[in-house]
């Protein structure tokens, strides 16, 4: 496995690939990795001859008052996950890499990021758009593996890559789950024990909803009210937004008719944790 820390040796390494006709996978992430982000790796092992890697907590899709710098790092685990799943190539740039002195240029999307967490946090699907734009262009992978955990990042990179005429396949992974429900993220660490109880809450009020839409109700508002209830039940929770959304324009939906992405974020003690479900109504 190597390891390149600069854009031109990276781009060297897989120009140098793509010339041997070697097809390029690339699993982009911010670090501390867990099973979740396990799981893409080894979704993209088979798809492709190399399997990158990027770790790079990228400052432009944090806002003034996020966790940007609490952020949790640990490369060395980092690297021995990688590479016991197979990766080729780890990028591991730094910020004056990747953003240098004068740097002008953002990557915008008109409708998507104006949607769930767009609206709590204003500033960041640019910088999603703009990294992985930058990383596409340093990496040049044929295959690009994304967490359906952060679903509305999964449609703004998939837009994207439509909109920009990237040649690159899009690959969506399925949540990965702790043993109680909890969707794995690296946030998690910021959780006390307590409030790791209370993190419980978002997975669970998604299987309340499944239940009510399985049992044919179809108010939007009803349902919410429900989940929101179970919510509010536990200690350290505040709700930042419960959302039902057409699944590609993540246009709210207020009656189940079709298949939507129930979405939630909820901060649990400081850390703003997020899930959801894609949930067909019954036939
Ligand atoms: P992050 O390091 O949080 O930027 O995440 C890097 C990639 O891992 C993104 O595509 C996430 O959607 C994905 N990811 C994070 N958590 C999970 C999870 N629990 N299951 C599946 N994919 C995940």
């Amino acid at each position: 496995m190597e390891i390149l820390k600069t854009k031109a040796k990276m781009q060297a390494w897989s120009a140098a690939r793509k010339r041997q006709g070697k097809t390029i996978c690339f699993v982009p992430t911010m670090g501390y990795l867990h099973a979740g982000h396990v799981s893409l790796l080894e979704k993209g092992k088979p798809l492709c001859d190399e399997l990158v890697l990027s770790i790079f907590v990228n400052p432009t899709q944090f806002g003034p008052n996020e966790d940007l710098d609490a952020y949790p790092r640990d490369i060395d685990n980092d690297l021995a996950l990688a590479e016991a799943a197979g990766t080729t190539a780890v990028f591991l740039p730094d910020n004056t890499e990747m953003y240098g002195e004068n740097y002008q240029t953002r990557v915008a999307l008109d409708h998507l990021p104006h949607h769930l967490c767009g609206k709590s946090r204003p500033v960041h699907f640019g910088g999603v758009a703009t990294v992985v734009t930058k990383l596409f262009n340093i990496v040049m992978p044929d295959v690009a593996v994304f967490g359906k955990k952060d679903f509305q990042q999964l449609r703004v990179i998939r837009q994207l890559t439509e909109d920009l005429d990237f040649n690159i396949r899009i690959v969506g992974g399925d949540i990965v789950r702790e043993p109680d429900g909890l969707a794995m993220s690296s946030r998690n660490a910021y959780l006390t024990p307590e409030q790791r109880k209370s993190a419980l809450c978002l997975s669970q009020a998604i299987d309340i909803a499944k239940t009510q839409i399985a049992g044919g109700a179809t108010d939007v508002i009803a349902i919410r009210d429900k989940m929101t209830d179970h919510i509010n039940g536990f200690d350290h929770t505040a709700i930042d937004y419960i959302e039902f959304c057409d699944p590609v324009t993540l246009d709210e939906v207020e009656t189940i008719g079709g298949q939507v992405v129930l979405a939630l974020a909820v901060k649990v003690g400081k850390s703003r944790l997020i899930d959801n479900a894609l949930i067909d109504p019954p036939q």
